[in-house]
């Protein structure tokens, strides 16, 4: 099962704008499970606030 944020995460909008590819979404966020490896989802889930640049393998977007 997919992540449950992979509707609303601020990644979407970011392939939409062609800023990134697909590549984290079929990775991570559309994923079995690896979504609880992505970075963002830690954080989101220790409530601790992170810009829509850090991408789910803690890398920043160029
Ligand atoms: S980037 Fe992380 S938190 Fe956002 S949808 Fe993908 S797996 Fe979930």
């Amino acid at each position: 099962m997919a992540c449950k944020w992979n509707n609303v995460c601020p990644l979407r909008r970011l392939e939409q704008q062609s800023k990134i590819s697909a590549d984290y979404k079929k990775e991570y966020c559309e994923s079995e499970e690896n979504w609880k490896n992505c970075v963002r989802f830690k954080l989101e889930e220790q409530g601790i606030s992170h810009k829509d640049s850090l991408m789910p393998d803690g890398r920043y977007m160029k």
